[in-house]
């Protein structure tokens, strides 16, 4: 069933592509509340990348499922006392958004795993219950990060505001792909522009997205407690 689902994904992702021009996303399957079982299911059906927003949550199901071939990003904001377990337990943290962070990934990233990836989170369309740098301190966050070995920027994530307007939300992601332009014009290495959700996946990707986060268009509704 979940098979199905994705399937149903990769076409819709693979139809905004082509309507745009555009090459198709990275898939990011969203799995925060969802059991590690399920997880399981997706990753059988052929889904390597998974995105959680609790680091308890997520190394509960990272321990359920030892072993198995799994690239783990964090998507929930960080907090400076998490930023030791996420940089030992997740393969990219997408929510850098303040520079105390960085050094703090930088220092307990194992030498073993390779640099940890990270995106900078955008507040974009600065909302006050948003979490996300200003895109004015965009440059600050990516000079503390280049200078972390053990860091490596791969470029900026969002969550626009959820305007009903089209337009408006539209043009949060077409701000974003500016400000990723201005970064990969000195930052070439940076690939990553994570923006787009189940209900707004078709203009994230019309404005550039190069990995979409999605979670019910997968697994269905959430659970409203955590099931793991
Ligand atoms: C929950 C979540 C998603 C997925 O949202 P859906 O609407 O279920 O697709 C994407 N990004 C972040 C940061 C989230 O917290």
């Amino acid at each position: 069933m979940l098979a199905d689902a994705l399937q149903t994904l990769l076409q819709r992702l693979d139809n905004a592509a082509h309507a745009a021009g555009r090459p198709a996303p990275r898939l990011l399957a969203v799995s925060k509340r969802q059991a590690a079982t399920a997880v399981a299911e997706l990753h059988a059906a052929g889904q390597r990348a998974f995105g959680e927003n609790y680091v308890q949550e997520a190394i509960a199901k990272q321990d359920a499922l030892a072993g198995v071939d799994i690239e783990w990003h964090l998507i929930g904001h960080l907090q400076s006392n998490k930023a030791r377990e996420a940089a030992e337990r997740f393969d990219w943290v997408q929510t850098v958004d303040r520079a105390r962070l960085v050094p703090a990934l930088g220092r307990h990233r194992p030498p073993e795993r390779g640099p940890l990836n990270v995106l900078i989170q955008v507040n974009i369309d600065d909302e006050a219950s948003k979490h996300g740098c200003a895109p004015e301190d965009v440059d600050t966050l990516v000079a503390a990060i280049v200078a972390e070995p053990a860091l490596r920027l791969r470029g900026l994530m969002a969550i626009p505001a959820p305007f009903e307007d089209a337009a408006r939300r539209r043009d949060a992601f077409r701000r974003m792909r500016l400000l990723f332009e201005q970064l990969r014009a000195r930052h070439p290495n940076a690939d990553t522009l994570s923006m787009g959700m189940s209900e707004d996946l078709e203009p994230a990707v019309a404005e550039g997205a190069t990995l979409v986060r999605v979670g019910t268009a997968l697994f269905g509704a959430r659970p409203s407690k955590e099931t793991t």
